[in-house]
């Protein structure tokens, strides 16, 4: 039998025992046993040399294209055991991979929390547009027109005269329209200024504004309110300092301080030494703006307030860069969940 046919007889044993092979560790060990250097076909193979020079050329080229087509015989059963025991291996009662789930920005959390803790002191809820008026954003509110005070408020102007809203306090002057008093709301949401974006300050940021108007509303009622406020959400000990200011839709109008939450009033950084922080502004509600929303002002009064939600969330968390919850950060945002 020439050299040529002991191979080929070697090919059809081979086949049959890949045909065999009943998983993937006896499918290398057969690899191994007859492909190996040691194996039959090498043996075989070695013979070469008795041959004449074109009767080794030519079995040669015929032997190496059986042995590759062996071993692409052996890849391809090879193949079809690894997809089987991966599958076999499959445990349907083993835990899946979580998955990531969104949750609410942060700035949506605290002004939740904020509206949470206002609803429990009986405050209602009322939203508005953030395109508004010129009337319900400035003239309602007291700003009339070409009054300095507009220049508090660097505003975004829209087409047809319209503005993006300044503050969410428009809401409080239509909700003054279509009410009669007593009226106990806060008015949460987006604001926009047209300003410089820095650390402190963005083009976009949001406000809880709140106001009561009834019979006899006082600025004790006020300071209440927001001292209950204060207290339930930077702790019982927090002491509060209402400084003079000025709005043009309250008077007499004030601004709120808290004792630093870091430092307790002692001086640091974050309260730049002074023990206090701004936080808050308020006031009884200016008897104009009740007045235009066709109230007797005489008969009624009220207070209002407004709080920055971005202030609060900054003080909450000791976040120094206010552009911190406009960027997207996927890694600032998850130490929120
Ligand atoms: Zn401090």
């Amino acid at each position: 039998m020439s050299l040529l046919e002991d191979v080929k007889k070697l090919e059809a044993e081979v086949l049959e025992r890949i045909g065999q092979a009943d998983s993937l560790e006896s499918l290398k060990d057969c690899r191994v046993r007859y492909l190996g250097r040691k194996g039959p076909l090498a043996q075989i193979l070695r013979g070469l040399g008795k041959l004449s020079p074109e009767e080794r050329k030519e079995t040669g080229a015929a032997a190496n294209k059986i042995r590759a087509s062996l071993e692409s015989n052996f890849d391809e059963a090879a193949g079809r055991f690894t997809v089987r025991e991966q599958k076999a291996a499959f445990d349907p009662t083993l835990p899946g991979t979580a998955q990531p789930i969104g949750t609410r920005h942060i700035i949506n959390q605290v002004m939740g929390q904020m509206c949470h803790t206002f609803h429990g002191m009986g405050f209602e809820v009322a939203y508005g547009p953030h395109v508004e008026t010129d009337y319900y954003n400035f003239e309602a509110l007291n700003f009339p027109p070409d009054h300095p005070a507009r220049d508090m408020q660097d505003t975004f102007f829209v087409e047809g005269g319209r503005v993006l809203r300044t503050h969410t306090t428009p809401v409080q002057a239509r909700e003054l329209e279509k009410r009669t008093p007593p009226i106990k709301m806060i008015t949460p949401g987006k604001t926009f200024r047209n300003e410089a974006i820095s650390t402190r300050a963005h083009v976009s940021f949001h406000q809880v504004d709140g106001f009561l108007v009834d019979e006899g509303v006082s600025m004790a009622d006020l300071k209440g309110c927001l001292v209950a406020f204060c207290k339930s959400f930077f702790g019982e000990e927090l002491k509060l300092k209402f400084r003079p200011s000025f709005f043009p839709f309250t008077e007499p109008s004030a601004e709120v301080d808290i004792s630093c939450i870091l430092c307790k009033g002692k001086g640091c950084q974050l309260c730049k030494y002074s023990g206090w922080l701004e936080i808050l502004g308020c006031g009884m509600i200016h008897p104009n703006v009740l007045e235009n929303a066709g109230m007797d002002s005489e008969k009624y009064t009220g207070y209002a307030f407004g709080i920055g939600v971005e202030r609060i969330a900054m003080l909450k968390y000791k976040i120094k860069d206010i552009r911190l919850f406009f960027n997207n950060n996927a890694r600032f945002l998850r130490q929120f969940f």
